[in-house]
């Protein structure tokens, strides 16, 4: 899965999420021409794409959905009162949205759009019927909440799981107070408008998978804001909790493309994946390994390839493109740890050694040397150190 901004800004908002075989557009702020010259430098099929979600009817996110969805001939998403209010606002005739194919979701209940699961998520915002939509595809979830004035739990358990979070972060507080707006319209963005870059600030400081999410900052004000004042608060905050730890966050550009994120750099999630590399390795090793170390092996190994009884937890890692997770079995307490950096897996497990979890540079099991007393002839690696009140058996 695949998310890019086309624009975000007060005046117009757009976003692709995409797959090999399937393409949905969030909100419709830009012409379809625009977003046919963007899906080209995308080298997006037309065919592929499957639908235009809308959040809620202001037009900078909702100006060109009609004609969206009728030029690429895809389904509107879209709740019927913002339908309704869209439809009265534009005043348009029967006759032009009856060759569109219209599709009412409601909020809260989540809905199936080719590949993914949407999750509409109502949201504070001063319009009829707003949300911010999570989307999910296996075992990412994308979280999409543009206009939003505040964080409340339903929207919170959704980007908490989120390993994208596309936030609203409209305004400075100081900027905003100190700025020419009347005071009912300042007043009215705090309370039912948008979030401030402190807010988002905290979101990604309370993000309980901050080093493993990637968070972008949208809809930034014209007036009440600027990409450096936004970056500053961010930082600012972080290094007041002493969090040292780089943190990945980008503010959106305004008019331009902004960046892809990709969950492939996150696909060490993947279990087929993981099973697969697990099963190539242990083939390997095997012609290596005497009877008795067979056994043990399989004994240890068996567990670790049914996959699907595990769940995965991440676990901090001290540098930034490195990845570690605590896998646990459902049906046995044994501890598993699958290691992992950038794209590529280099270890697939790790040892625990008191309370620092150690790996291998080469991509070999680390039991060669821990379990069946082999000597490891590579060096190994402190990947990560466990919390103190990790619990271990
Ligand atoms: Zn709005
Ligand atoms: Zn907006």
């Amino acid at each position: 899965m695949k998310v890019i901004s086309l624009r975000s800004s007060s005046e117009a908002n757009c976003f692709i999420v995409w797959t090999d075989e399937s393409a949905i557009i969030l909100d419709a702020g830009v012409s379809p021409k625009f977003v046919l010259k963007k899906l080209e430098i995308l080298k997006i099929e037309l065919s592929n794409l499957k639908g235009v979600l809308i959040s809620h009817e202001h037009l900078d996110h909702s100006r060109y959905a009609f004609a969206i969805a009728e030029r690429f001939n895809i389904p509107l998403y879209i709740n019927k009162k913002t339908f309704q209010t869209l439809y009265l606002k534009y005043n348009i005739k029967k006759s032009k949205t009856d060759n569109i194919k219209i599709i009412f979701f409601e909020p809260n209940k989540m809905f199936r759009l080719a590949e993914f699961y949407v999750y509409p998520v109502p949201v504070l915002h001063d319009a009829v019927c707003p949300v911010g939509f999570g989307i999910k595809l296996g075992n990412f979830r994308v979280s999409y909440f543009l206009d939003i004035a505040k964080i409340d739990n339903n929207v919170w358990r959704y980007i908490a799981k989120s390993q994208l979070v596309i936030i609203d972060s409209n305004y400075d507080r100081k900027m905003l107070i100190n700025g020419t707006y009347p005071n009912s319209v300042k007043k009215r963005i705090i309370n039912s408008a948008h979030l401030s870059n402190e807010t988002v600030a905290n979101v990604i400081l309370n993000h309980p998978q901050r080093d493993n999410t990637e968070f972008w900052l949208a809809h930034l004000s014209k007036d009440n804001n600027t990409p450096e004042v936004a970056t500053k608060t961010i930082r600012y905050v972080l290094s007041k909790a002493k969090i040292t730890v780089p943190v990945n966050f980008k503010i959106l550009p305004q008019r331009n493309l902004g960046p892809i994120w990709s969950s492939e750099k996150y696909s060490q999630l993947s279990l087929p994946f993981i099973t697969n590399e697990i099963k190539n390795i242990v083939s390997n090793l095997y012609s290596q390994l005497n009877d008795e170390q067979r056994k043990k092996l399989d004994s240890t190994i068996g567990k670790a390839i049914n996959m699907k009884n595990f769940s995965f937890q991440p676990i901090k890692v001290d540098k930034p493109n490195e990845y570690a997770w605590k896998v646990t079995s459902s049906t046995d307490p044994t501890e598993v740890y699958v290691v992992a950096r950038d794209i590529e897996i280099v270890g697939i497990t790790g040892v625990k050694v008191a309370n620092k979890v150690w790996s291998c540079e080469c991509a070999d099991f680390i039991f060669r040397c821990q379990k069946l007393g082999i000597p490891c002839k590579h060096i190994l690696k402190l990947i990560t150190t466990l919390p103190g009140n990790f619990i271990s058996r």
